[in-house]
């Protein structure tokens, strides 16, 4: 490494490539449904990378990134430019794009690579399946080309790529892989292959290399830091390659910082906003870059830049030089608070998204090197100073309602006197059987809501509808012999916007959308204010539906910790407290629904996992605040009211002390894919109260039979009493058909009938 360097200067470590229109989405869907074909895509494709690099060029970035483009994901992209394929894709003789589709997307005899949670974000990747066997090889073609891409219009970029350690730490071991067999044994061979990749890009004259190693700021064992050592050793230690930032999104790297500052890189990039300062002794830091990321690359608030060019300035002292960035990539925000022409001005003062946080770092990259403060600083300044002073975020009712609670507000009588009041008041059989709640969403009922949202159906006539589409719902119950029915959740367009479209405290975005995955996209509301509910949400649907049946109806809630982890939240007060109103508003739900003489309500809680932190030392904290705030959500129910939770993970290991905090009577998890494996552990915790293993895989179009959901039943009574065991599919039947839901719930009923007898 001898050229002399560029300095970094003002830059982010990725961008969104979903299209500011949704773009990619509407040509993936059109390519994959064979409307259009390969050229099309790649076109589209192509159009949004060069309209990105353009756009971030124009906003003044020093250092523009590449590579951050996807087709689906960027993981998958690292398994492809790795050589990574499994076999049952290799073997299929697919094309480029068929392979990597099939990856993504499972073709006919192959099921896709596993999609899991990136980090703390409600992103999804690809998760690469390596074995002992895998041969690595580089396929280049996807970074080379961009980079080539990006000088034919006149910037030059950085590629940025998934680092060999985090790769295999995010990677699973393949099926039949031996016992003690870890991805990250292959370290060695991958290295061969990220170092003939540096090369080829020193060739092709880049400058500037991102590898990103995010895998560390979670704990990690010395035998995985000292890979992380082992791996920037010898790919810094290569002659012909270009500069190397190694960066790190979602916290600190705590014990990875040293091992990287030691190693023969030249920019280390931390994430200033979920992680904290460096140390001032950290050896060798004082002779890399710092790229600090100041900006919060993940929510939708405007930057204190005063504050943030306090830290820029704390950071000075302890590097070469400090370049200036955002927390992490922009994927998880949507693209320009421009579009949201329909936004409050008020509210929109206070907020950047993508293209404006770009601005926020290359003001900030600025002044840090003229030491001038610009007008912007000023604007953000008052932007910030009406935000704290603005009525409409501060609500005193909300705040003294809070102030008044007690530890008893949170506790409900001894499960045992509830199970009492509540066998009394219901009279289920045992084994009852029941659903989540959502019914497929019929093409219909998706029509009738969007038309009633363009005024294209007045309220009466959408009433009507939904009402039609509930009593049919129900009916079907009846038919299949169901014990406790649901109301079907026709009414809602997903299970938080719902919600926070009817609460106080919320805003909702038009264009605001964000990549989950491939090329499904949500639109998070923006939680920016004290949240009281101005009126009740639920309670007409709800008791409408069990007007029309003797049967027990639930009711049907999402919990507060899974509106935070779905939504923006605001930065100006801790998440706890935030969750804790949110509870209030959802108690009063609960109130209602119970005073209109619901006797069942359900509370969702399917995100209360993916909030949990990244270090283990930070969970008990974590874990205490959402345990509370369910349960001031649901504490307020009389002891004749049954209290249902639903949380859609089979991994509870973390949580299983957690699920019994909830103190909910009846608790329904997923259990069918790992056929029931979680029930022993759930059982060996001590809970005690109602469970419901899910016993039908919704996440497939197949349909169980009879037999082996009464396996299933068998093999969960092994473990847990049979008047406490529920008999329920694994989630919402939502995503399925009526032709799949049917016979799947006849099995689930015929088989409870079965076990029961
Ligand atoms: N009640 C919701 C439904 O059935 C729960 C969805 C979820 O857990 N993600 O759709
Ligand atoms: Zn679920």
């Amino acid at each position: 490494m001898t050229r002399s360097i560029p300095p970094i200067g003002a830059t982010v470590p990725g961008y969104p490539r979903i299209g500011p229109n949704r773009e990619l989405k509407r040509a993936l869907e059109s390519f994959w449904s064979g409307e259009s074909g390969r050229d099309d895509l790649e076109a589209a494709a192509r159009a949004e990378r060069e309209r990105s690099w353009r756009r971030l060029a124009a906003l003044g970035l020093d250092s523009v990134p590449s590579n951050t483009f996807s087709l689906y994901d960027q993981v998958l992209d690292a398994a492809v430019l790795t050589g990574a394929v499994p076999p049952r894709f290799a073997s299929l003789g697919l094309d480029g794009p068929g392979t990597y589709f099939a990856m993504a997307r499972g073709t006919t005899g192959a099921a896709p690579l596993e999609l899991t949670k990136w980090f703390d974000t409600n992103y999804h990747y690809l998760v690469p399946e390596i074995a002992p066997t895998t041969r690595f090889h580089l396929d280049p073609a996807k970074p080379v080309g961009e980079v080539r891409e990006g000088l034919a219009l006149g910037v030059q970029t950085r590629p940025v790529l998934l680092g060999p350690a985090s790769f295999l730490l995010l990677s699973k071991a393949a099926d039949g892989a031996p016992a003690g067999f870890a991805p990250l044994d292959r370290l060695d061979d991958l290295l061969a292959v990220y170092a003939l990749l540096l090369t080829t890009l020193a060739a092709e004259g880049v400058a500037w290399v991102q590898l990103d190693e995010p895998a560390y700021v979670a704990d990690r064992t010395a035998d995985e830091l000292a890979a992380l050592g082992r791996a920037y050793a010898r790919l810094g230690g290569l002659t012909e390659r270009p500069a190397l930032l190694v960066s790190a999104s979602f916290g600190s790297l705590g014990d990875a910082l040293p091992v990287l500052a030691s190693s023969p890189v030249e920019a280390i990039g931390l994430d200033l906003v979920a992680g904290s300062l460096p140390d001032a002794d950290v050896p060798g830091l004082s002779g890399k870059t710092v790229v600090a990321g100041v900006v919060d690359g993940r929510n939708v608030w405007r930057t204190d830049l005063d504050a943030a060019l306090a830290t820029l300035r704390a950071v000075e002292p302890l590097a070469a030089a400090v370049a200036v960035s955002t927390s992490c990539s922009l994927l998880h925000v949507p693209y320009d608070l421009d579009a949201e022409t329909g936004l409050d001005p008020q509210l929109r003062s206070w907020l950047a998204f993508a293209d404006q946080k770009v601005a926020e770092v290359v003001t900030l990259a600025a002044a840090l090197r003229d030491g001038r403060r610009s007008p912007a600083f000023d604007e953000a300044a008052a932007a910030l100073a009406d935000r704290a002073a603005a009525p409409r975020v501060v609500d005193d009712a909300v705040r003294t309602r809070l102030g008044g609670l007690t530890a008893a507000d949170t506790r409900r009588a001894p499960y045992a006197e509830r199970a009492a009041a509540q066998r009394d008041r219901l009279a289920l059989p045992p084994l009852p059987t029941t659903t989540i709640g959502s019914f497929p969403q019929t093409g219909d009922v998706r029509r009738a809501r969007a038309a009633f949202r363009a005024g294209r159906l007045d309220a009466a006539e959408y009433t009507a509808r939904m009402r039609a589409e509930i009593e049919r719902v129900i009916r079907l119950q009846e038919k299949l012999g169901l014990d406790v029915l649901v109301h079907g959740e026709p009414e809602r367009n997903d299970m938080v916007q719902y919600f926070a479209e009817q609460l106080a405290g919320f805003a909702t975005t038009e264009h605001g959308w964000v990549q989950s995955y491939g090329s499904r996209c949500v639109r998070p509301p923006i939680l920016y204010g004290d949240v009281s509910r101005p009126a009740p949400i639920t309670v007409e649907w709800a008791t409408y539906a069990q007007s029309l049946t003797d049967r027990p109806v639930k009711g049907m809630l999402t919990g507060p910790v899974t509106i935070l982890a779905w939504s923006f939240v605001r930065d100006d007060q801790p998440l706890a407290d935030t969750a804790r109103q949110v509870a209030l508003a959802l108690r009063d739900e609960v109130g209602d629904l119970e005073a209109a003489g619901v006797g069942i309500v359900q509370v969702d809680e399917p995100a209360l996992r993916e909030l949990l932190p990244l270090r283990a030392a930070d969970r008990p904290a974590y874990l205490a605040w959402s345990v509370d705030a369910f349960r001031l959500a649901t504490a307020g129910a009389d002891d004749a009211t049954q209290v249902h939770t639903h949380l859609c993970y089979s991994e509870f290991g973390d949580v299983v002390a957690a699920i019994d905090g909830l103190d909910a009577d009846v608790t329904s998890i997923e259990a069918a894919r790992s056929r029931m494996e979680i029930v022993p552990d759930v059982a060996a915790s001590g809970f005690a109260r109602g469970i419901g293993p899910g016993v039908y895989d919704i996440h497939s179009p197949r349909v169980p039979g009879a037999d082996e959901i009464e396996e299933l039943l068998r093999r969960a009574l092994a473990a847990i009493p049979g008047d406490r065991l529920w008999a329920n599919p694994d989630c919402g039947l939502k995503t399925r058909t009526y032709e799949q839901v049917e016979p799947a719930l006849t099995a689930l009923v015929a088989a409870a009938a079965r076990v029961r007898s």
